[in-house]
């Protein structure tokens, strides 16, 4: 039976990506501060601890894995990585689980270690027109991401890649672009937008309103959570180690985002804006590389997958406001 690690399993993406491994038939062991927050993990062995141990590290990487997947970071979304506040702790964190796990697998000779940087690394000047932001994968020197949590993706990135030059290891580098989905922080101040845009439409009335940061005419796109997993894996096994993007092209600005998660709804809803913190003006992914590499492409609109996040994060509302806790 395969073995894989997966760091982070007890986030949004990494507690999906375990229960995909254990369908396919892997042993799995999770490592992350905490369980996963909305289900039972589905890992064989879930270790709890603090990956800025560097002996906890070594601890948890005790054989050859088939396949380990970092995805332990210290993040969250506009609310929590732009305002400046968290700068130092997101910097030394996630520098630290970054170089302490590389370290060790390279010590246990792990067989391919698959690393989650983020388009927050490209440069914030190719971003400043929301109608043409450039995210090729080409395009992210000279450096000049808009976040330290970008600097550290991008340092890391050349952490993984230095590791695999200096000592044959076998890394493999994604680009996500805003991963959303069931399962993932929907309120506290971690949430992202999608999910943040989810609880606050869920909670107005009918013919309500809702506060959006900014004019809400800033562009993303979102990539569906079975769409990354599965974009990840193909990545993991290709021969292609990256740095490539892993997102959606179908960009859409935050209010057009909000109207689509209204009409998931049934709801009308007006929208307020106010002052907040934002990011750059515009971003999509750019799959051309993707696509001619491992011939992936999103499978579905982003529609489907808000329709369905939308559902999920409107039952934890009204289980909230039945004064219950979300099922553990
Ligand atoms: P998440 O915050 O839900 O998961 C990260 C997990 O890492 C958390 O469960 C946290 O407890 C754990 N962690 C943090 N510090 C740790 C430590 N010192 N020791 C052990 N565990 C620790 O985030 P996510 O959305 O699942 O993201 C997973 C990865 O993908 C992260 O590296 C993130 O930067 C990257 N990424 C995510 C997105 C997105 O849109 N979700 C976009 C770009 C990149």
């Amino acid at each position: 039976m395969p073995d894989a690690l997966v760091c982070g399993a007890g986030g949004f993406i990494g507690s999906h990506l375990v229960r995909r491994l254990k369908r396919e038939g892997f042993w799995v062991r999770g490592v992350d501060l905490k369980f996963p927050e909305f289900a039972p993990t589905e890992a064989d062995d879930f270790v709890q601890g603090d990956l800025r141990d560097q002996d906890f590290c070594r601890l948890v990487v005790d054989r050859g894995f088939a396949e380990v997947y970092q995805l332990a970071a210290d993040m969250g979304g506009a609310g929590f990585v732009f305002t400046g506040e968290h700068d130092a702790d997101i910097l030394h964190n996630s520098a630290t689980i970054n170089l302490n796990m590389l370290d060790a697998c390279r010590r246990r000779r792990v067989k391919r270690i698959f690393y989650s940087s983020s388009a927050c690394m490209y440069p914030a000047y190719n971003q400043e027109d929301p109608e043409n932001p450039l995210c090729s994968e080409a395009s992210a020197y000279p450096a000049a991401p808009d976040s330290e949590y970008g600097w550290e993706k991008l340092f890391s990135e050349r952490l993984y890649l230095a590791f695999a030059r200096n000592y044959g290891m076998e890394v493999r580098v994604a680009r996500y672009h805003n991963i959303f989905g069931p399962e993932g922080t929907w309120k506290g101040g971690r949430e992202k937008a999608p999910a943040a845009l989810c609880r606050k439409i869920a909670e107005a009335p009918d013919g309500g309103e809702i506060e959006v940061w900014g004019d809400g005419q800033q562009t993303r796109s979102f990539l569906y959570i079975d769409e990354c997993l599965e974009a990840s894996i193909r990545l993991m096994r290709s021969d292609f180690p990256g740095p490539v993007n892993v997102g959606s092209e179908e960009m859409i600005r935050i209010n057009d985002l909000a109207q689509m998660i209204a009409r998931a709804a049934g709801k009308k809803i007006a929208i307020r804006h106010i002052p907040g913190p934002l990011g750059v003006r515009g971003r999509n992914s750019d799959n051309r590389l993707i696509r001619e590499k491992l011939g992936w492409a999103p499978s579905q609109p982003l529609e489907k997958g808000i329709a369905l996040t939308y559902a999920w994060i409107s039952e934890q509302v009204a289980r909230d406001r039945g004064g219950k806790r979300p099922a553990a």
